[in-house]
């Protein structure tokens, strides 16, 4: 008969074996993640909490429903990570908000690797003993910043903050050859990532040189890494401007056609959903509009009939059955 001791000298074991190790810890702090974000998903909209404003941001990324270019558009790494999640979970939550779930879910998974990682930077590199590593790490894990801006309020630092915690680990385990990657995964999370994680690597770098371990190869990896995220960060904004501009071509578009839709009432086009509903313009709407003035789509030489939806009701259909056009841009005089 198995007695208590066993038991708990087996899961002890379990729990203390690399890399089974690893992965309890993982899960422990993902778990206390989910717990503390919970109540983002049923008992609050982050979305209308002050301060929180960039949240309504984030969730349109997720459901595919931004309106405009934005700052927020340069930080897709968490929206990414929590779209499948959304998609997989819509119809399946009873009471919870499927968007809300999948940026809680991403973000968890960020916080929960980055603490990992802290976790292993104490122990291994600091050289603590694992109970004060793990200590530390929780007292970073439950602090008020990570409560509030990781996973309460559909924000995406978790995502800054855990490639950061890797940066610290590739250099202090001299793994630089990781450099290019961090610093590319690290500029999709957040537009500071590189200019934060320059500093940080400059520091390191300073270090290495009075202690006479600085080799010119490190120099290079530290450049490659943020050369490669000065072109994801720029690359990400060029997305967010050409999305705009692309909007501003299929608005214009679908008011040249429809013009005169509304003649019988002495005007062209209604603001409902019945023909466009304009939101208020912003410096990056007038910016798309004028960037892409007097341009609109046509097929076989007219102005193309085009559709699109402020909601698909939750289905889309594949291009090839719904659009079978080929459209091509053609300049109109206004
Ligand atoms: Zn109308």
């Amino acid at each position: 008969m198995a007695r208590p001791w066993l038991i708990m000298r087996g899961m002890t074991e379990i729990a203390t074996a690399e890399p089974r190790r690893l992965l309890v810890h993982w899960l422990l702090f993902f778990v206390i993640a989910l717990g503390i974000g919970y109540p983002a998903v049923s008992r609050f909209d982050p979305r209308t909490v002050p301060g929180c404003a960039d949240a309504g941001r984030y969730y349109e990324m997720v459901s595919g429903e931004q309106a405009a270019a934005s700052q927020q558009l340069l930080r897709p790494l968490v929206p990414w990570v929590a779209r499948p999640i959304a998609r997989l979970s819509a119809g399946h939550l009873p009471s919870w908000d499927p968007v809300a779930f999948g940026l809680l879910i991403a973000s968890a998974l960020f916080s929960a690797t980055g603490a990992l990682i802290l976790l292993h930077i104490g122990r291994t590199h600091a050289g603590l003993p694992a109970a004060t590593a793990l200590t530390g790490t929780l007292l970073y894990f439950l602090n008020f910043a990570v409560h509030n801006k990781h996973l309460g309020c559909g924000l995406v630092d978790s995502g800054e903050s855990s490639l950061m915690l890797a940066l610290y680990w590739a250099l202090l385990a001299r793994k630089l050859h990781l450099l290019p990657v961090v610093g590319l995964v690290g500029a999709l999370a957040k537009e500071t990532f590189i200019p934060m994680a320059t500093i940080a690597s400059l520091g390191w770098a300073a270090v290495q040189f009075r202690e006479q371990r600085w080799r010119a190869a490190q120099g290079l990896w530290l450049v490659a890494m943020i050369v490669v995220g000065l072109i994801s960060t720029s690359g990400a904004g060029n997305g967010a401007v050409a999305k705009g501009q692309a909007l501003a071509i299929a608005i214009r578009t679908y008011a040249v056609v429809n013009a005169g839709r509304h003649k019988r009432e002495g005007f062209d086009l209604c603001d409902s959903v019945h023909c466009q509903v304009p939101r208020s313009a912003n410096a990056n709407s007038r910016r798309a509009a004028q960037a892409t003035a007097g341009r609109i789509l046509t097929y076989k030489g007219a102005p193309a009939e085009i559709f699109y939806s402020a909601s698909c009701g939750g289905r889309s259909l594949a291009y090839a059955t719904s659009a079978p056009l080929v459209v091509r841009m053609s300049n109109v005089s206004y």
